[in-house]
């Protein structure tokens, strides 16, 4: 129980393979799952571990933005993951380890993750109003927490990579009336994964971090790319699009994210993206264009409107050099909407024409992908009714990779 005590050094060996205990996993699913089930289960469940914390640690409140609705909603999504994934003990590992270091950018340090284990036990066991709990249950939360909390709280410790790079703006091009593509020089490069997404916050949006997917792939240089589609509302990707200089300065943290191709398998790739998500699947086919092997890449790309493949043309260009990739794009329409005036490009000769229907299910009409490796990419909406089309399609679920829903 060290979460609960004081910072030890060996941070991380609570998540030993006995923790994992089946038993164990049962009951935090379930109990999790009865928090979830019940109406504003999960709100309140992120809200009793704010004011616990607060309460508790007052100090803390500054480290976080005024508005905590986008930290709760990452907060329940990220235990949500790793309930979702005990079995998978690299995985949850990597996870919560990309956590720990991209919290640095808060000015949270190992020490504050020490002092959150006993909110969120509260939050937790008062969220809880299915049936009686036990003490069994405190043990297996605590026993998780532990791990979470230890592992995020190494992870922050033992990073030798700054908390935050800053980049200036070098060009801001309105590819769409709501799409821009954003591109930074960093002040020095940033060892990010092909695949990989950042944290970025910038001028016009103080303390608002958002998580952005690089677009290409990492260069000496500290070039990098950006692909944001205004989201309507919303508070960061509106000023991106409407806003952004040249000059500006932004922030940018650590790189996040597991999109990656596996080479040793052997097996042949499945991407899927729709709208921006094409950016992480663009740098990885990009990084591998300058490899001389590769497995073999189907990609799909899709948009509601033909106007939507707003990159179709760059990846048709790598398809033309690079005969291991095949590029597919897709659109639910097949005409562009009426005030939409520049024609969509056709496809080069030889290239895939468009097809047309709903993503997920045109890439499910091919039949099972159960011998590819697969990374789907797009809105939490988009991969949830991808993923579920390929099931149905009878492709095995454990094949398919995707960035966090949060
Ligand atoms: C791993 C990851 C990678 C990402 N990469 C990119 C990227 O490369 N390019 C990019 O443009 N965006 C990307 N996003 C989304 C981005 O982080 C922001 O969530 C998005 O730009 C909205 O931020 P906002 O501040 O404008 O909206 P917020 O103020 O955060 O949200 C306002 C409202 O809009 C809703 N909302 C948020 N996002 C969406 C959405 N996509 N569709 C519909 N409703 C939404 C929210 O639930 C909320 O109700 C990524 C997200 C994740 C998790």
């Amino acid at each position: 129980m060290r979460v609960f005590e004081s910072a030890g050094t060996e941070a991380g060996d609570g998540l030993t393979r006995d923790c994992l205990d089946p038993l164990v996993i049962s009951r935090l699913r379930a109990s999790f799952s009865s928090i979830v089930s019940t109406e504003h289960g999960h709100h309140r469940l992120t809200t009793t571990f704010y004011a616990t914390l607060f309460a508790e640690h007052p100090e803390f409140r500054s480290l976080f933005p005024a508005a905590l609705d986008q930290q709760s909603h990452r907060l329940f999504q990220a235990l949500q993951f790793v309930i979702d994934n005990l079995e998978d003990v690299d995985r949850v590992l990597g996870f919560l380890g990309q956590l720990g270091r991209d919290h640095r950018k808060y000015g949270v340090e190992g020490r504050h993750y020490f002092a959150s284990g006993h909110a969120l036990l509260v939050a937790v066991q008062s969220s809880f109003t299915q049936a009686i709990w036990t003490p069994s249950l405190t043990a297996a939360w605590t026993e998780l927490l532990d791990l979470l909390l230890n592992t995020m709280a190494d992870a922050a410790d033992n990073d030798d990579l700054p908390a935050a790079w800053g980049a200036t703006v070098v060009d801001h091009e309105r590819r769409l009336d709501d799409l821009a593509i954003v591109r930074l020089e960093t002040d020095s490069p940033i060892p990010y994964g092909a695949g990989q997404y950042l944290s970025v916050q910038i001028p016009q949006r103080p303390r608002m971090w958002r998580y952005l997917s690089a677009a290409i792939p990492a260069n000496p240089y500290g070039q990098l790319e950006f692909h944001v589609r205004r989201v309507s509302g919303g508070w960061v990707s509106p000023a991106i699009v409407n806003e952004t200089q040249v000059g500006d300065r932004w922030l940018l943290s650590s790189p996040l994210g597991g999109l990656e191709v596996d080479r040793e398998s052997g097996q042949d790739v499945l991407m899927i993206g729709s709208g921006t998500g094409i950016a992480p699947l663009r740098a990885q086919v990009m990084e591998m264009a300058m490899r001389s092997n590769n497995p073999r890449v189907h990609m799909f790309v899709g948009g509601k409107y033909p106007c939507d493949l707003y990159d179709i043309e760059t990846l048709w260009h790598l398809s033309l050099s690079n005969p291991w990739l095949t590029v597919v794009p897709v659109s639910e329409e097949d005409e562009d909407p009426w005030w939409h005036t520049t024609p969509a490009p056709e496809a080069p000769p030889g290239l895939h024409q468009r097809l047309q229907g709903q993503l997920g299910r045109v890439v499910a009409r091919f039949g099972s992908w159960a011998d590819r490796q697969i990374q789907i990419s797009g809105s939490p909406a988009m991969i949830k009714t991808t993923v579920y089309a390929l099931q149905g399609g009878g492709t095995p679920p454990e094949l398919i990779r995707h960035d966090p829903l949060i």
